[in-house]
């Protein structure tokens, strides 16, 4: 069995005091009425990465993550935060390839590589995102490009490395539309995912890789989208700024 994830994106959100009492608000929520044992990550603004970490202490479910890292270790890279400075902070997690990193940031498959390579030398988990734009879904060219994505930043890693990695499919289309993939078509693609880790892989590895869904998942969605059998939880956006939203999809898990 794959431990389920619920992680939330807050992208570039929230002053800190709102992002203190955010944390605080879903801690609670979490601690008083989700029963099971999924895993929940606030992917945070770097700014807020210490303050809220320390405020979960030693929360045993609740753990934080950095949105991005640079693909260098150390130098003059002005602007830049780097794996070990993550790692220095006891930071476990970090989303690598998100498509608006792609899109406005110029990200490619080749950097994304180097981000992963980077991230994992320095014990940081990526969360590794991929997922076509809605002219590719529309031309039926969804799975080759998918494929691909994880092709170019993936698959030069050996099986020990690859299983660190948690994959998040995020279809472009879906993301902060309120248009959700259907689950058929997240279980469809998750499939194609780790059938594609398989080829690489073998089914035995390939069977143990946490692929999330994201994309307009929320309260009213997520338990369907995560019953699928490929997908183990949700990289959430929007539904992750709000505690009682973002509650109720971790319910979902
Ligand atoms: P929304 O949940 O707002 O569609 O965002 C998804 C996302 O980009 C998570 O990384």
């Amino acid at each position: 069995m794959r431990q389920k994830i619920v992680a939330g994106n807050w992208k570039m959100n929230k002053t800190l005091e709102e992002a203190n009492i955010l944390a605080s608000e879903v801690t609670g929520m979490v601690a008083d009425e989700v029963k099971g044992d999924a895993k929940v990550i606030f992917c945070v603004p770097f700014p807020y990465l210490l303050p809220i970490k320390n405020q979960l202490g030693n929360n045993t479910r609740i753990f934080v993550g950095a949105q991005n890292c640079s693909e260098h270790e150390s130098g003059a890279y002005t602007g830049e935060v780097s794996a070990p400075m993550l790692k220095s902070m006891g930071i476990p997690y970090v989303i690598l390839g998100h498509s608006e990193r792609r899109q406005y940031f110029g990200e490619d498959g080749k950097l994304l590589a180097k981000k992963v390579d980077v991230a994992l030398k320095h014990g940081l988990s990526p969360i590794f995102c991929c997922g076509e734009p809605l002219e590719v879904r529309e031309a039926n060219t969804h799975e080759a490009l998918v494929k691909k994505q994880v092709e170019e930043s993936l698959f030069h890693l050996d099986a020990d490395a690859l299983k660190k990695v948690v994959v998040a499919y995020e279809p472009v289309w879906a993301i902060g539309t309120g248009k959700t993939a259907s689950a058929q078509q997240a279980q469809d693609m998750h499939a194609v995912i780790r059938t594609h880790l398989a080829s690489k892989y073998g089914q035995a590895v390939a069977d143990t890789i946490i692929i999330l869904y994201g994309g307009s998942v929320n309260a009213a969605n997520a338990k369907e989208l995560f019953s699928c059998p490929d997908v183990d939880g949700g990289l959430v956006g929007g539904a992750s700024l709000k505690s009682r939203d973002f509650t109720e999809v971790i319910k979902g898990a």
